[in-house]
């Protein structure tokens, strides 16, 4: 699984990076990135607990 990040949506709440910093993290212009990487399979529960908070909607997980 990958995490993707829609930052024409992505308001740069940070929320994202909060509840799972080993996938996604704030670029310099403040916007929410994804790792390149396959998500753990550890990180799966987060990653989608990110995708869920995130206010915008702007995080798939698939
Ligand atoms: S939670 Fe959503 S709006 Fe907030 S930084 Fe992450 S992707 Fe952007």
């Amino acid at each position: 699984m990958k995490g993707f990040v829609d930052k024409d949506t992505c308001i740069g709440c940070g929320l994202c990076t909060s509840i799972c910093p080993e996938v996604f993290i704030m670029d310099d212009k403040g916007k929410a990135e994804r790792s390149k990487n396959e998500i753990l399979e550890t990180l799966v529960a987060s990653a989608q607990e990110a995708a869920t908070e995130c206010p915008v909607n702007a995080i798939t997980v698939e």
